[in-house]
């Protein structure tokens, strides 16, 4: 095997830029031969999850799932990035416990609120803030940061593309890719 599996699981509230990050780093990945995969709210919500919605247990048994489906792929040597709110700190770590040491990278995606709000890219603030979306994240439900992260990327100051060389960065330094 020309690669090792690993978990870039990034969390942070909804607009901080988890998707973007994701396909840009998939973007680099791929064009440097490496085999990498999202697993985002399109794929695993719309499926496997489809189930469930936003109560606190339905979070908790999404995040649940896509730990264990994030094991399968990094068993499978999958360089896997998923990419979702993931707002209870007991929820990542339990995914991480799935995972050995430094197969479980935690991106906090750290972006004010107001920020994101302001970028709103789906209209969900707009709709949270007019009482149209109930538990959303930042706005009437919770988000408990990570405490340590193996790395904090900061987008209202970070470019995306600064993002994906510190993500690159540590998977190097790690031993995961070589460029
Ligand atoms: P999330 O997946 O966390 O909900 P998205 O990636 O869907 O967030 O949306 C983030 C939005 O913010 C996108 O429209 C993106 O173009 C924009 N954006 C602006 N600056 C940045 C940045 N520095 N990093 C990431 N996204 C940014």
């Amino acid at each position: 095997m020309r690669q090792r599996g690993v978990v870039i699981w990034l969390t942070g509230l909804s607009g901080s830029g988890k998707s973007t990050i994701a396909v840009e780093l998939e973007h680099a990945l791929l064009d440097n031969g490496y085999n990498a995969f999202i697993l985002d709210g399109d794929n695993i919500r719309h499926g496997l999850n489809k189930d469930l919605g936003f109560s606190p247990a339905d979070r908790t048994e999404n995040i649940r799932r896509i730990g264990e489906v994030a094991k399968l792929f990094c068993d499978a040597n999958i360089i896997t990035i998923a990419a979702f709110i993931s707002p209870y700190k007991a929820d990542r770590d339990r995914a991480r416990g799935l995972l050995k040491e430094l197969e479980f990278i935690e991106v906090h995606v750290k972006c004010p609120v107001a920020v994101c709000e302001e970028r709103d890219p789906k209209g969900l603030y707009k709709k949270a803030k007019a009482g149209e979306v109930p538990e959303f994240t930042g706005i009437s439900a919770p988000y408990e940061e990570p405490l340590t992260p193996e790395l904090t990327l900061d987008t209202s100051k970070l470019s995306v593309e600064d993002s994906v060389i510190t993500i690159l960065s540590f998977l190097e330094e790690k031993g995961y890719v070589r460029f």
